[in-house]
């Protein structure tokens, strides 16, 4: 037979209980909505922004916003280092 102490405690834990699982659906809603939020972000920013990659070494050169959105999501072109060394491979050649 339970005491009533040992019924107190039951139902103080039950209320724990209960306002831990109205806290966590709180969360997890408010999670669902952000995550949301990151997609929409994510698919404008990957439509919307082409990642140029160095294409002789492969350097990361940053990102280059793009007016209307494209399905091809990365460029290349020369990095500062690949151009340098690009100029002077073309001033031996014309030596
Ligand atoms: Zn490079």
């Amino acid at each position: 037979m339970p005491t009533p102490t040992h019924t107190r405690e039951l139902r103080e834990q039950s209320r724990r209980l209960r306002q831990d699982a109205v806290f966590l659906r709180e969360r997890a809603a408010e999670l669902k909505a952000r995550q949301a939020e990151f997609h929409e972000l994510f698919d404008y920013w990957r439509a919307h922004y082409m990642w140029m990659v160095c294409a002789w070494c492969g350097a990361n050169m940053g990102y280059k916003h793009m007016e209307r959105p494209q399905k091809l999501n990365v460029s290349h072109g020369l990095c500062p280092r690949c151009l340098e060394k690009c100029k002077v491979i073309i001033e031996k050649r014309r030596v």
